[in-house]
């Protein structure tokens, strides 16, 4: 079984297992990540494996500078604009790779841009001592719910991987917002942590997002943070023996009979709700009821966000080539 270590006293040890080509579960803003050397085939292969996921999609690659980023890739200048308003945070900048970097093409898987980020806190200052930077998707099994605790983590992995390191509950709750510049025009691959609007606004242009059709980013659409329990979304009257996650504080009818509630902002604060979602799911699937009802939750801000990870809980489950 993985140890778990409190974040102040596992750097070192993280440090060892990475520059060894292993994979290390740790936080970051957004979600736990499962780290591995964004250079070494070995480290990248690990973290599919662990996975469990079914096929090579891209990761995104972690850095803790700048100056890391731009060996990494080519920033035009809106990219760099965008890098210096949102990072470090939960913004993810697709952009042309520079190969002679040496990021495995496992990374990419084999495309010539790469999926940058510059998080926050602990990850940070790993990258930095490392001196490489990190491949890091969500830390859970393929198609399940991403972690936003240690213990999840532990839970979901525990027995695949030797280091979950604790930083508490990840502040922000959904994965990162991707973005990439192209012919000057800035496109939403996934929304995420960042909102449209912070972006609209910091760089004064409009965010074009994709229609479902039109969808050239792996892992994007599939059936993906599945529960056990099916997913009702949008319900305005909860069925009996049903599971209700809430948003706001009126009620849908039949709450007073669900099998479970939780209400993911009581006062309806979108920030709130995304910190509260995945670890809520996981609570009332642990409920065992059959089918987790949902209420319906605003598009704007980051219910953009969290609308579109609930729709993938949501999605039929095929057996689906794209999860993660
Ligand atoms: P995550 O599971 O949070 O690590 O996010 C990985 C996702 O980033 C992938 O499933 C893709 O949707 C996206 N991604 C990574 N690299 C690229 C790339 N080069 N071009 C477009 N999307 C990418
Ligand atoms: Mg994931």
């Amino acid at each position: 079984m993985a140890e778990v270590k409190q974040a102040a006293q596992a750097l070192d040890a993280a440090l060892a297992l990475l520059a060894a080509g292993e994979v290390v579960a740790i936080p970051t803003e957004t979600v736990y990540g499962l780290a591995g050397d964004a250079t070494s085939g070995q480290a990248v292969a690990r973290i599919f494996e662990a996975k469990g996921r079914p096929r090579f999609n891209p990761l995104i690659a972690h850095v803790a500078s700048m100056a890391m980023a731009e060996k990494i890739a080519v920033f035009d200048p809106l990219s760099a604009r965008l890098a210096e308003n949102f990072w470090p945070g939960p913004l993810t900048l697709v952009l042309p790779l520079r190969e002679a970097f040496g990021i495995h093409p496992l990374v990419t898987a084999g495309l010539d841009t790469i999926a940058l980020r510059m998080p926050r806190g602990f990850a940070s200052g790993l990258i930095d001592r490392l001196g490489r930077p990190l491949a890091a998707p969500s830390a859970n099994r393929s198609g399940r719910i991403s972690a936003t605790t240690a213990a999840a983590v532990a839970e979901d992995l525990g027995d695949r991987i030797r280091l979950v390191v604790d930083g508490g509950p990840t502040p922000v709750g959904v994965e990162s917002t991707i973005l990439k510049v192209e012919k000057g025009k800035l496109r939403l691959l996934r929304p995420g942590g960042v909102t449209a609007d912070e972006i609209e606004k910091a760089v004064g242009m409009g965010v074009e997002r994709y229609g479902d059709a039109a969808i050239e980013a792996p892992g994007m659409m599939a059936s993906h943070y599945a529960p056990g329990a099916s997913v009702r979304l949008d319900v305005a009257e909860v069925h009996p023996g049903e599971a209700l996650l809430a948003f706001g504080p009126r009620r849908a009818a039949g709450s007073n009979d669900a099998a479970a509630v939780k209400n993911l902002s009581e006062r309806g604060d979108l920030r709130e709700a995304a910190a509260n979602l995945f670890s809520y799911l996981k609570e009332l699937d642990r409920s065992g009821a059959a089918t987790i009802a949902v209420e319906p939750i605003p598009f704007d801000g980051l219910g953009e966000a969290i609308n579109d990870r609930l729709r993938r809980a949501a999605a039929p489950r095929r057996h689906d080539m794209n999860r993660d």
